[in-house]
C-alpha cells in the first residue's frame, strides 16, 4: 500500500465522513503537513451540515505511531518548540474535541503519542482486539503527552499506574478502564465502525450537537480546560531540562535509547 500524497485522504458515505490517516509505511506517523491536513479536514466536515459523523481511521496495520520524530529539530529553541506545539498540537487538539458533531476514533494496532493524543479527543472509540494505546513520552523525556487526557479518562490513580511505569495499554484493558467504549475482533473493525457511525448519524443531529457541547462544557466547569493549560507548561518546561534534551538525542539517534530501555526493563535503571 502506498501512501497518499496529503496523507490524509477523505471518503464519504451518507452522512457519515471519514477522514483517513494513509502513511501506513510510516505506520501513520505524523508530521506537520499531515497534522495540517488533518485539521483541514476537521474543520471542512465542521462546517458541513449534511455531515452528521466524523469518523477518525488509519490505513494500514497501525493507527498512528505518533509524531514523526525525524522532522523534530533536537535543538529547536524552547521558544519556538512553545509557539509550535501550542499550535500544531494543543489548539488542533482542541478544536477535535469541540468539533458540533459526534467524532468516532477507528483504531488497530498501535495507537501512540500524538496518535493516542488524536483518539483521546474523539468522543467514542472503538478499537480491535489488537490495539494498544501508549504514552511512551515518559520513557523519552517528556512530561507526557502535550494534552494529559489519562486523568479525565483512566482517574489520577490509574493514570499514574500507566504513566510511571510506561506500560501498554491493550485493548481489552482500555476498555475496562473507560478509555474506549467498544472493542471488536480485528477483521470486524471497518464493519463495526460503519455500524456505529450509522446509529449515531440516525440519532436527532442538533440534540447530538447540543448533548455533545453540554458533556465537554460538564468537563470544563470540573476543571478539565484549566488543567489542560497548566499541564502544557509544565510539558514544555520539562522539553527544556537537561534529561529531556539528553534522551531526544537519544530518540533520535535511535540505539542509545534502545540500550536505555533495555537496562531499564532488566532493572538496572
Ligand atoms: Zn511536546
Amino acid at each position: 500500500m502506498s501512501d497518499s500524497p496529503g496523507a490524509v485522504r477523505v471518503e464519504r458515505r451518507d452522512a457519515v465522513l471519514s477522514v483517513v490517516l494513509e502513511r501506513p509505511r510510516k505506520r501513520n506517523a505524523l508530521d506537520a503537513a499531515m497534522l495540517a491536513a488533518l485539521d483541514r479536514a476537521i474543520e471542512d466536515a465542521d462546517g458541513d451540515a449534511s455531515v452528521r459523523v466524523l469518523v477518525l481511521r488509519a490505513a494500514g496495520e497501525h493507527f498512528c505511531a505518533g509524531f514523526d520524530l525525524g522532522t523534530v529539530d533536537p535543538d529547536e529553541l524552547v521558544e519556538d518548540r512553545y509557539r509550535r506545539e501550542r499550535e500544531q498540537l494543543f489548539e488542533r487538539a482542541l478544536r477535535l474535541r469541540e468539533v458540533g458533531k459526534p467524532t468516532i476514533a477507528s483504531v488497530q494496532g498501535a495507537c501512540v503519542a500524538a496518535g493516542l493524543l488524536i483518539s483521546q479527543m474523539c468522543d467514542l472509540v472503538i478499537a480491535a482486539g489488537d490495539a494498544f494505546f501508549y504514552d511512551p513520552l515518559p520513557r523519552m523525556g517528556g512530561v507526557g503527552l502535550e494534552l494529559l487526557i489519562q486523568p479525565w479518562d483512566i482517574g489520577v490513580r490509574r493514570a499514574k499506574r500507566y504513566l510511571f511505569t510506561g506500560d501498554r495499554i491493550p485493548a481489552r484493558d482500555a476498555l475496562e478502564l473507560g478509555m474506549i467504549t467498544d472493542l471488536v475482533a480485528p477483521e470486524r473493525l471497518r464493519e463495526a465502525s460503519d455500524e456505529l457511525a450509522d446509529r449515531v448519524a440516525a440519532m436527532p443531529p442538533v440534540t447530538l450537537s447540543l448533548l455533545k457541547r453540554s458533556l465537554n462544557r460538564t468537563q470544563d466547569i470540573m476543571g478539565m480546560r484549566d488543567a489542560l493549560e497548566q499541564h502544557f507548561a509544565l510539558h514544555e518546561f520539562g522539553h527544556a531540562t537537561q534529561e529531556s534534551r539528553a534522551l531526544l538525542h537519544a530518540a533520535r539517534e535511535g540505539r542509545p535509547l534502545k540500550e536505555y530501555f533495555e537496562r531499564r526493563d532488566e532493572g538496572d535503571l
